[in-house]
């Protein structure tokens, strides 16, 4: 368990020192990711500052509705705008990620930057690349970990609109409202916070869940129907995904958002992987139930990473070497081991 007050103590010394306070969330950004990003620029605007906010690359459609999101700025975009304001913070505060590549393009001009990183992170294996690292992976989502820290700064709760609806979208996301990953009694504590304050949780849901293209559901249904295998030996099933699926379908960006999960609804199956064709580098997606760590297997073979049972990564080969290897390193591993359905 983190040591909540004596990291508060420090944030929020940096926090008042800071001038120019920039936050950064990941590449490809999830509702975690923007969802306490915003939670914590909308703290700060409250308190007086004015921080910015660089998001390495584009948003998703499903979190383009929050507000404050038209302030993001979107570093491949804009990367003028946004080279001057890492250059101008003094305190650069870096959202849900803890590895340093996970920044995209704006990797190298963050890192090289002299201004205090600071980490807010719930992954395991942090290595920490910031001046000071808060990070708890029993938090389902960052933005959990952030109420709490903004809750103990504040000296009670903080509830405004955008703030309670910003760590709403976050802890939902990264739960799949409340179905996998590493939600507890507090995470419910907050939840009842947030619904006390009154969200509209109904409103909330709609907009991140039931927002999908028919082109996208179509998708989904191809995937199941023709692109994944099964594979009883290992316990294990797979989709793979290419850019010709995606173009005849209309991809937009988040449309294969939860594919992975579908197959863990499969009796017997415990290990779920979803290979998805980019430009020259493929999408990793690992989901499992139980003991087996889809972080340490993203980690061992795929240079990704993540939670126990939930990981990602992003791989340079064809789709075609990617899946032999994966196939190949099953046979090293024992999905089998999981706790059965
Ligand atoms: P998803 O499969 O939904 O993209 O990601 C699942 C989890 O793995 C998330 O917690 C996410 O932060 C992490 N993750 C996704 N992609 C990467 C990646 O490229 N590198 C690392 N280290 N983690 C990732
Ligand atoms: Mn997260």
């Amino acid at each position: 368990m983190l040591d909540l007050f004596k990291y508060t103590k420090e944030l929020s010394k940096h926090l008042s020192r800071a001038d120019n306070i920039l936050l950064v969330c990941h590449v490809n950004p999830d509702g975690d990711a923007v969802g306490s990003q915003l939670a914590l620029y909308h703290y700060l605007v409250s308190k007086g500052k004015n921080p910015a906010m660089i998001s390495p690359n584009y948003l998703q459609e499903f979190l383009k509705w929050m507000e404050g999101v038209d302030k993001i700025n979107i570093f491949i975009r804009d990367r003028k705008i946004c080279k001057d304001l890492i250059y101008k913070a003094d305190l650069i505060i870096l959202l849900d990620f803890n590895q340093s590549n996970r920044l995209g393009e704006a990797e190298e001009l963050i890192l090289k930057s002299k201004a205090t990183k600071i980490i807010i992170d719930h992954h395991l294996n942090s290595k920490s690349f910031a001046d000071l690292l808060i990070s708890d992976h029993t938090k389902c989502s960052t933005s959990e970990l952030l109420y709490d820290l903004i809750s103990e700064i504040n000296g009670g709760r903080f509830l405004n609109k955008a703030y309670s609806e910003a760590i709403y979208v976050g802890i939902i996301t990264d739960t799949g409202n409340f179905e996998h990953g590493s939600y507890s009694g507090n995470t419910f504590r907050v939840i009842a916070d947030l619904l006390d304050s009154g969200i509209d949780k109904d409103r909330i849901f709609n907009l991140v869940f039931n927002n999908f293209s028919a082109e996208r559901m179509r998708l989904q249904g191809f995937s199941l129907n023709e692109r994944m295998v099964v594979l009883p030996e290992y316990d294990t099933a797979y989709i793979c995904l290419t850019k010709d699926d995606l173009s005849r379908f209309n991809y937009q960006k988040g449309d294969t958002e939860g594919f992975v999960n579908l197959p863990l609804s499969i009796k017997g199956v415990s290990f779920s992987a979803l290979f998805i064709e980019k430009d020259g580098f493929l999408k990793l997606s690992f989901r499992s139930k139980g003991s087996f760590s889809v972080n340490d297997f993203a980690g061992k073979y795929f240079a990704g990473g993540g939670h126990l049972n939930a990981a990602g990564g992003e791989y340079y080969d064809s789709l075609e070497n990617t899946l032999k290897l994966f196939l190949e390193v099953l046979k090293n591993e024992s999905p089998k081991i999981l706790i059965r359905s």
